[in-house]
């Protein structure tokens, strides 16, 4: 196997993606959908936007894969920085620099991998878009060309959002060791305690801008018989996606969490109760509209969702009781729906 060499400007390099502040920071709705795209367009198991970072690749966003993280030693991605173009391999197992490695001879079995380093505006390549599949493939000249135009609408976005307010208040709130703990691996959400961290600190955002704190209680229907009919893997699958369709639901300044099993627990700053219900209905419909596709097997869902509207001089952990109260009786009143706590 031959392992990746380190970029001549490596330490530049690694400077500049950890000023980005992408590294460990939650998965983000537009990338998860472009990387959903991707694999449509390229009829692939995987897509994946990696990041290379010190001794790992983590990837930013992905499809078709369940683990967060590679060490960079055996990354086919840490290869395609080296370049400028995209770096492909067509077959794994015909490639002497790659068939042995253990992501080849074991999972994911890659046979087909195309990755397009990702450019910073100072020319430094922090990761790529990549391609993979378990059986050996070919890009078309057409097909390479739209790979590169796409991984240029990746390039486009992370530049927007790294001069984005979004990013500066990450910045400022939460180190990169402290968002390492915050973060659900099975869903990259921020876990239990990212709901706690930032709670009080959404609450002050809110009377900062003379709105009000709101907490929409969300908790997916009959999950229990998912898992007893497809299995606790399947369950894992339908989690990653319920959570995409959430975060897709809400707006870039909301913070979604997941706050246990199949439970999630959205923050948000409100002017009113109809804008609070309007985006709680705005989460049921799109889990009840479509079915969800996994592994090709269609699946109908639905959630319940508990919203609280902050009342002046409550304490923000009593704002989340009352929708989870709220919450008990969308269940009670026969599930897919919001109730609201008065
Ligand atoms: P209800 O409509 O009343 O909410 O019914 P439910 O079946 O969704 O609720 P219940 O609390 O009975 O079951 C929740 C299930 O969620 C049970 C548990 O096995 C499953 N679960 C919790 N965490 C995970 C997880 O990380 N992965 C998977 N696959 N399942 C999980
Ligand atoms: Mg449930
Ligand atoms: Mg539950």
């Amino acid at each position: 196997m031959l392992s990746p060499e380190i970029p001549c400007d490596e330490e530049r390099r690694q400077q500049i993606l950890d000023d980005q502040e992408l590294l460990d920071t939650p998965a983000d709705p537009y990338l998860d959908t472009l990387v959903r795209v991707v694999r449509e367009v390229f009829a692939v198991k995987t897509v994946l936007v990696s990041l290379i970072d010190h001794d790992r690749q983590w990837f930013k966003a992905r499809i078709g894969l369940e683990i967060t993280e590679t060490p960079r030693i055996i990354s086919f991605c840490a290869h395609a920085i080296l370049g400028t173009q995209p770096f492909i391999v067509e077959d794994t197992q015909k490639d002497l620099r790659f068939h042995d490695n253990p992501v080849v001879t074991n999972n994911p079995h890659i046979r087909f991998y195309a990755g397009q380093p990702l450019f910073s505006e100072e020319g430094q390549a922090l990761g790529t878009l990549c391609l993979i599949d378990p059986t050996p493939q070919q890009l078309t000249e057409q097909q390479q060309r739209l790979f590169s135009d796409m991984a240029i609408l990746v390039e486009g976005y992370l530049k927007l959002r790294h001069v984005s307010e979004q990013t500066a208040q990450l910045r400022a709130a939460l180190s990169r060791e402290q968002r390492k703990t915050m973060l659900d691996p099975l869903t990259q959400l921020w876990n239990r305690a990212g709901l706690n961290h930032f709670l009080p600190r959404h609450q002050q955002k809110a009377d900062e801008l003379g709105m009000h704190l709101g907490v929409l209680f969300c908790d997916l229907d009959y999950f229990k018989k998912v898992n007893d009919s497809h299995g606790h893997a399947f369950g894992d699958q339908v989690l990653w996606e319920a959570a995409r369709r959430i975060s897709a639901a809400v707006r870039p300044q909301d913070v979604v969490t997941r706050s246990g099993g199949e439970e999630f627990v959205v923050l948000l700053q409100v002017h009113d109760p109809q804008e609070l219900l309007q985006i709680a209905e705005r989460i049921r419909s799109a889990m009840s509209n479509s079915s969800l596709s996994i592994d090709n097997q269609p699946l109908s869902l639905t959630i319940s969702i508990g919203a609280a509207l902050r009342a002046s001089q409550e304490a923000p952990s009593d704002t989340l009781n009352r929708a989870d109260q709220a919450l008990y009786q969308a269940k009670g009143n026969g599930r897919n729906r919001v109730e609201f706590a008065h």
